[in-house]
């Protein structure tokens, strides 16, 4: 069986434990590689490969460092199908789900970060006459990354890359329970010659290795997506620590459809945005709000096609949803189904496991699941499920719904429908989330500040956002 490796100081090495974690294939249930079983010790040894490196990186030109990461986006490129059904294996979503967005977009990462980075400037402030001052915008050191299983080498390399395209050396540490594509990236890195301790994965468990890079004295910038609960664990760590802190965390996210929006587009694209990834995107939105004239409507049509919906071998081009990604995962998502029905959900398609023959029959695939009837602000309506379950619920006013969109803790994202400008605007502008899309979902452009208000994030990454995130300003006054 493969055995995974860590990635430190510019080597594939064993844990020092030398103890390992099974690691499992969603759509067969069956464990199919072994993950190194990480503690401090290797965490130490990343760190201290990181802090060598970090004075050569830091000054190398930004030329030179980004034609060293440019070459990494070639060999991502290159391997794009072999990082697709690696992905696609490691994660249970459809191949061509990580062929058409996992992977160009981890390419796309890196690729716009080693552009970034050359576009780059900084302010001036005049004081006329008297003094003037410059912004100097300096790399601070090692940067713990820590990334989740919905999205592996693309939320991975979201943060990785503008880490070390803005001169910073990286301890990172994707999801126990989608290692494979970090592992094969740290293969690409070798080929592609960055320099020894740059950057380093070490895999293993939240609490041993994510916990390790938290508390590092020596890393004092952690860069975090994951859920809410652990950024908690985190920020108490980090704060005392003055620690900088970027947190991507969950979402609940509302979908307003409002009667005079195109109703066949709005259908199209809500079926992507409640079921893309098995339901497991935080952007997902998973309270529809639907404007009672079109309630009826919407339900049939809506139902309809989810219920047509193929779950499947992920292998399978026809399956629009795979697996989801692991055994209590699962049990939780179905978990939420039960509590759905007894706070008097009705259950209008799916709300259970489909059940699969041979290889498959025990992988974790659950049908796409349509709830009504449900309260706003019942525990189904204001928990993250993180799965393909969404609920249905007509409103009648814009002070309704705004109440509804806005009542959980999260604050991630948001998407609106109506053909109407003035009250897209107003509801935009009323919305507490992050991020707002009307017309439309997930239609990503990565110059865009990205992240979430109230329980859903701290910070922003993205564009430039990021650069400076893992920069310190520093002003220089002159007196002239
Ligand atoms: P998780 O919080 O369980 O794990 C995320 C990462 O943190 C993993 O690598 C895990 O090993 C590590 N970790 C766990 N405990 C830790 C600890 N004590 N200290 C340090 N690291 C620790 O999240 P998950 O289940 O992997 O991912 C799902 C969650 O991620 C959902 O809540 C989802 O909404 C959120 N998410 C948010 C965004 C965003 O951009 N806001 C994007 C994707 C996913």
């Amino acid at each position: 069986m493969q055995k995974l490796q860590n990635y430190i100081n510019g080597e594939l090495v064993a844990p020092a434990s030398g103890n390992y974690i099974d690691n499992y294939h969603p759509a067969t249930g069956k464990v199919y590689s072994l993950i190194p079983d990480s503690d401090a010790k290797d965490v130490e040894l990343a760190t201290d490969a990181a802090k060598k490196a970090f004075p050569e990186w830091s000054k190398k030109s930004i030329q030179e460092r980004s034609a060293i990461l440019l070459k990494l986006v070639d060999l991502i490129e290159r391997d794009m199908d072999k990082l697709a059904e690696a992905e696609s294996k490691d994660n249970g979503k459809p191949i061509w789900l990580a062929k058409a967005v996992d992977i160009p977009r981890a390419a796309a990462n890196f690729r716009f970060y080693a552009t970034g980075i050359l576009h780059e400037h900084t302010e001036a402030h005049s004081m006329g006459e008297e003094a003037i001052n410059y912004t100097l915008r300096e790399p601070i050191g090692v940067a713990g990354c820590i990334s989740p299983w919905n999205l592996p080498l693309y939320l991975f390399s979201w943060k990785v890359a503008p880490a070390l395209a803005s001169g910073n050396c990286v301890v990172a540490k994707p999801s126990e329970i989608t290692p494979m594509s970090a592992y094969l990236l740290s293969e690409l890195c070798i080929e592609a010659g960055i320099p020894a301790g740059v950057f380093n994965i070490v895999h293993g468990l939240g609490p041993k290795v994510g916990s390790a890079i938290t508390e590092h004295p020596d890393i004092p910038m952690i860069s975090f997506t994951g859920g809410t609960q652990t950024g908690a664990t985190i920020a108490r760590t980090a704060a005392p620590m003055f620690k900088k802190l970027s947190l991507e965390l969950g979402g609940k996210n509302p979908n307003i459809i409002f009667a005079d929006c195109d109703f066949d587009e709005m259908l199209k694209v809500t079926l992507r945005s409640s079921f893309a990834n098995q339901g497991q995107i935080c952007l997902c939105g998973s309270r529809i709000f639907v404007e009672r004239p079109i309630y009826e409507k919407f339900k049939t049509a809506f139902v309809e096609r989810v219920s047509q919906m193929k779950v499947g071998d992920p292998s399978d081009d026809k399956s629009k949803l795979g697996a989801v990604v692991s055994k209590p995962h699962m049990e939780k998502v179905l978990s939420y189904v039960e509590l759905a029905k007894e706070e008097g959900g009705t259950v209008l398609t799916g709300g259970h496991r489909v059940e699969m023959e041979g290889e498959l029959k025990d992988g974790y695939y659950l049908a796409p699941t349509v709830i009504e009837g449900l309260n706003y602000n019942c525990r189904t309506n204001q928990e993250e499920i993180f799965g393909p379950v969404v609920t249905i619920m007509p409103f009648d006013t814009e002070e309704e719904v705004l109440m509804y969109a806005n009542s959980t803790k999260y604050g991630l994202a948001s998407t609106i429908w109506t053909s109407n400008l003035k009250r897209a605007h107003r509801v935009a502008a009323k919305l507490h989330t992050g991020i707002v899309w009307i017309n439309c979902w997930l239609l990503r452009d990565l110059r865009t500040p990205f992240g979430g208000v109230k329980q859903s994030g701290v910070g922003r990454e993205g564009g430039f956002e990021a650069l400076q995130f893992f920069t310190e300003p520093k002003n220089v006054c002159i007196k002239l």
